[in-house]
């Protein structure tokens, strides 16, 4: 791809034709070592493809510079292979739609943004962090806090003269006061008013590293990705995914969300969670199989725990028999594997 311009990077996309089978990825964030919650997404993202004889692109998230490591990016390709979860496009396959490491893929969501900043649809925000938290209405329970809006009524000359003289600024995109939802394959219909629940959001952080939101959705849109299967925790995502999706001329995909994997201790599963730990339990001697066959029974796909092959999962799959709970794993099951 040569150009910087984003009309002209979506022109010269190859586009995916009109073959009706999926697009789906796997989309790790190399921060850390995966644990059995990401094979879990990993191994619904791939069934839910590979049932219906789609393409499965491997799309490396190492967007944030400080987190990500050279060493978990290999770890996580050899972990996938491990597995017996392959991969058409991607790191050690080719693709006409790379680089499928989001490093290299920084102009292109610059171009987006400047794309969005010509159409007036985004605007620097100049909030220190504790201004944000001083301004900003308190929202949900969840802690979650809506932008006061402070920054948007800046003229275009005032906005360009606080540039001028070095603010730091980061860019936000305005939502409008419209409800954005969707059918989730697992959790049925799924929406939220931008306005009220999620407020102006963050394309760009002020060091310049553009965001999670804006880096996954230039992505899936010129990647042709038109089936996003991913944890729970990111369900909240997709509405400001598919106004981000629309707003930049793509259509937007199929969301499935999965329920999550969760410790003994109810909690998220984290770096506490050892017993969790790929490596750990690879080092433990557990099998791919045995893996499969636990995530598998898991999942409603099998009767009872019993090793199997990932791609002897794929007939088997089936929406309708996955969860909506949260799943808990319990130590002794894993060390009775
Ligand atoms: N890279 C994200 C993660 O590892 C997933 C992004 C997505 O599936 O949209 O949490």
């Amino acid at each position: 791809m040569s150009a910087t311009n984003f009309t002209e990077i979506v022109k010269q996309t190859s586009k995916r034709g009109t073959n009706k089978k999926p697009v789906g990825r796997f989309a790790p964030s190399p921060t850390g070592y995966i644990h059995l919650g990401n094979v879990w997404a990993s191994l619904l993202a791939w069934l839910s493809v590979r049932k219906q004889g789609g393409t499965m692109i491997l799309r490396i998230e190492d967007l944030d510079p400080e987190r990500s490591k050279p060493e978990y990016i290999k770890r996580v390709i050899e972990d996938l292979k491990w597995l017996g979860l392959d991969w058409d496009e991607g790191p050690d396959a080719p693709g006409a739609y790379g680089p499928y490491f989001q490093d290299a893929r920084r102009e292109i969501y610059e171009s987006a943004l400047n794309w969005l900043k010509d159409k007036h649809h985004v605007y620097p925000c100049f909030c220190t962090r504790k201004e944000l938290r001083a301004a900003s209405a308190p929202h949900r329970e969840d802690g979650v806090y809506l932008y006061s809006e402070k920054c948007k009524s800046l003229s275009r000359p005032e906005q360009e003269e606080a540039i001028k003289a070095g603010r730091r600024h980061a860019w936000r995109i305005k939502v409008p006061d419209k409800v954005y939802g969707f059918d989730d394959l697992n959790y049925g219909w799924y929406s939220q008013n931008l306005k009220s629940d999620c407020g102006d959001f963050l394309l760009a952080r002020t060091d310049g590293v553009h965001a999670y939101q804006l880096a996954v959705v230039v992505d899936d849109g010129l990647m042709g990705v038109d089936l996003v299967v991913r944890g729970a925790d990111l369900i909240d995502s997709s509405p400001r995914q598919i106004f981000l999706h629309e707003t930049l001329g793509f259509k937007p995909p199929m969301f499935g969300h999965v329920p999550l994997l969760k410790g003994e201790d109810a909690t998220r599963l984290s770096k506490r969670h050892k017993s969790l730990d790929l490596g750990h339990l690879r080092e433990n001697g557990c099998t791919a199989e045995k893996l499969m066959g636990l995530l598998g029974y898991k999942a409603g796909l099998l009767d009872k725990m019993e090793p199997v092959k990932a791609d002897e999962l794929i007939e088997r799959f089936d929406w309708g028999k996955l969860p909506k709970e949260d799943i808990i794993i319990l130590d002794k099951t894993l060390a009775n594997l």
